[in-house]
């Protein structure tokens, strides 16, 4: 499995573990049969969903600044931003003040997704169009990401459109779905993961899913510039 350190260092570099309590990349995941999929719901400066998908042991990573909308006439605008460990599907809490993305992040949604097209999803990533399909708590069926033309793009970082398909799970109200302010993971609102109230969040990322009963756990090397 290819594993893109070189993106997880930028994760690394942007962050001070011994002040955020996010992971750091070198906690033990489970394998897993299946590719997850996590959207942390991220209070920081401007609320926005993180919505990560499990790519050759990463989550790569877009910053949905309105939230996936169910509906497929809207095309909502990701913002690529860098790989994150799969750790960090786990992650919920508060990231302390002056830190990176400081503020609370909750654990919105989470699941697995599928490619719809064989072939490989990085390949496709690659070309700027990836066709899958999620089964979530709250986000199910066909979705696709496309690149947008570069002449299109204003930032630095590569815009992407996050769009529903037409199928079962598509709503006419499409932000209705925003309003579920509940933990995936822990069913707290976002108001007591600030407040550090609640239940902790029920480990996804580290717990063996039943499909692979037997699947070892693994360790990414740790590999930390140093500072
Ligand atoms: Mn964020």
């Amino acid at each position: 499995m290819a594993l893109r350190k070189s993106t997880l260092k930028q994760y690394r570099d942007k962050r001070d573990f011994a002040q955020s309590a996010e992971p750091d990349g070198t906690e033990a995941v489970a394998a897993s049969g299946k590719r997850r999929f996590v959207v942390q719901k991220h209070a920081a400066t401007t609320l926005h969903y993180d919505f990560r998908l499990e790519v050759d042991g990463v989550f790569r990573s877009w910053a949905v600044a309105k939230g996936p909308s169910l509906n497929p006439a809207d095309k909502r605008l990701a913002i690529e931003v860098e790989d994150h460990p799969l750790a960090y599907g786990d992650f919920e809490g508060t990231i302390a003040e002056g830190q990176y993305g400081a503020g609370t992040v909750q654990i919105w949604d989470r699941g697995y997704w599928s490619p719809q097209e064989t072939g490989d999803p990085a390949a496709a990533l690659r070309k700027g169009e990836l066709k899958f399909t999620l089964d979530g708590t709250k986000l199910r069926g066909d979705w696709v990401l496309v690149r947008m033309e570069r002449s299109a793009q204003g930032g630095k970082r590569p815009g992407w459109l996050l769009i529903k398909h037409r199928d079962a799970h598509a709503a006419a109200e499409g932000d209705a779905i925003l309003a579920e302010d509940r933990s995936a993971a822990s069913g707290r609102k976002m108001e007591m993961i600030a407040a550090g109230r609640g239940r902790n969040p029920k480990p996804f990322m580290r717990a063996k899913p039943a499909d692979a009963p037997d699947a070892p756990a693994t360790k990414p090397p740790r590999k930390r510039s140093p500072t």
